[in-house]
């Protein structure tokens, strides 16, 4: 089991962390996947995985289930996701202790997406606002827990201002998150400006790219209007070529993948947190190919 070390300190080592992100599967054959993804996943050494946690505190039992699975048959350093949506304080309570006695020492806060069919996030009457009040109760109760929080290089959806989103994140921070992992993007620019914006701003924790190999068009379609990323006319283009060859269209987005990986790599970002989608294939890849290229290590 990977516990000794947190992430917060790992990101100290300065070399680039690679980790990836699970969802809690829907049943039981999804769940078989997921773990046949899992063992390949466990020989490309990852730094840490995460496992989401599902709106509305709908996956709390899965999350936990899958997240102790990772961790006690695969040995990872897992990365349990928690969010504020449908959990009074006193709940959260019980399951960041719940987190903690089974051996997690890393969380990701989150404040949480409304759940399905609601569009507006409403906290529940005993709960909590916003990110950065969990990540102050994670604190206060562990202080030996690594905690990470996201961050928005093209600006949060609901954020009033990019400068208000990124002064939302430093509350974040001050209160105790030791990293921050981005939202997915598509144009390193993006994530290079959120990097001088945070610093500006005196975040000076490290910010972990959040990489999303695509799989077709109208998938990163649908994500990027969820979260507003912007779709480069490049991708779209080499997606509308690839058509209904779900093959081929996958190649597409993890050559897109290892040139933003790579690229943000050769610039010294502190690694990086793929969105996997539950499958191996593109983190196989993209490692065999940074690791002939020789960017996976740092003099
Ligand atoms: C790396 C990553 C992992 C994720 N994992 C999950 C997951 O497991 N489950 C899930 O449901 N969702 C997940 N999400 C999605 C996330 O829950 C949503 O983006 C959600 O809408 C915001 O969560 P947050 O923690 O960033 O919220 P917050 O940091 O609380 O911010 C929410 C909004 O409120 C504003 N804000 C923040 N603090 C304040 C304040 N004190 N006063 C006024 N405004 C404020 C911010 O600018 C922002 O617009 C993830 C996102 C990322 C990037």
């Amino acid at each position: 089991m990977k516990e000794s070390l947190s992430i917060g300190s790992l990101l100290e080592e300065g070399r680039p962390l690679r980790s990836v992100e699970f969802f809690p599967p829907k049943d039981e054959a999804a769940g078989d996947r997921m773990l046949r993804a899992a063992a390949e996943i466990q020989r490309l050494e990852p730094d840490f995985v995460s496992i989401t946690y599902g709106a509305g505190g709908s996956t709390r039992d899965s999350s936990l289930k899958y997240a102790r699975m990772l961790q006690e048959e695969f040995g990872f350093r897992v990365m349990p996701h928690l969010t504020c949506v449908g959990h009074s304080k006193a709940e959260l309570r019980e399951i960041i202790d719940e987190f903690h006695e089974s051996g997690f020492r890393n969380i990701m806060a989150l404040r949480g997406d409304p759940p399905k069919g609601e569009t507006n996030f409403k906290p529940h009457p005993e709960g909590l606002h916003y990110a950065n009040e969990l990540v102050a109760l994670i604190q206060e109760l562990h202080a030996d827990i690594s905690i990470g929080v996201a961050g928005y290089p093209e600006t949060h959806p609901e954020a009033p201002s990019p400068d208000e989103d990124i002064a939302n994140l430093a509350r974040k921070v001050r209160a105790g998150a030791t990293f921050i992992t981005t939202q997915l993007f598509f144009d390193n620019a993006a994530y290079f400006k959120f990097v001088d914006a945070c610093r500006k701003a005196d975040i000076g924790v490290p910010v972990i790219p959040g990489i999303l190999p695509v799989l077709n068009l109208p998938q990163v379609r649908r994500f990027c209007a969820m979260c507003n990323a912007k779709l480069p006319k490049g991708l779209e283009d080499r997606l509308k070529i690839a058509g209904e060859d779900a093959s081929v269209a996958q190649d597409v987005g993890i050559d897109w993948a290892h040139e933003q990986v790579r690229a943000l790599l050769e610039k010294n970002a502190p690694g990086f947190h793929l969105y996997i989608l539950n499958r191996a294939k593109a983190i196989r890849q993209l490692i065999g190919r940074l690791d002939s290229e020789g960017v996976l290590t740092r003099s």
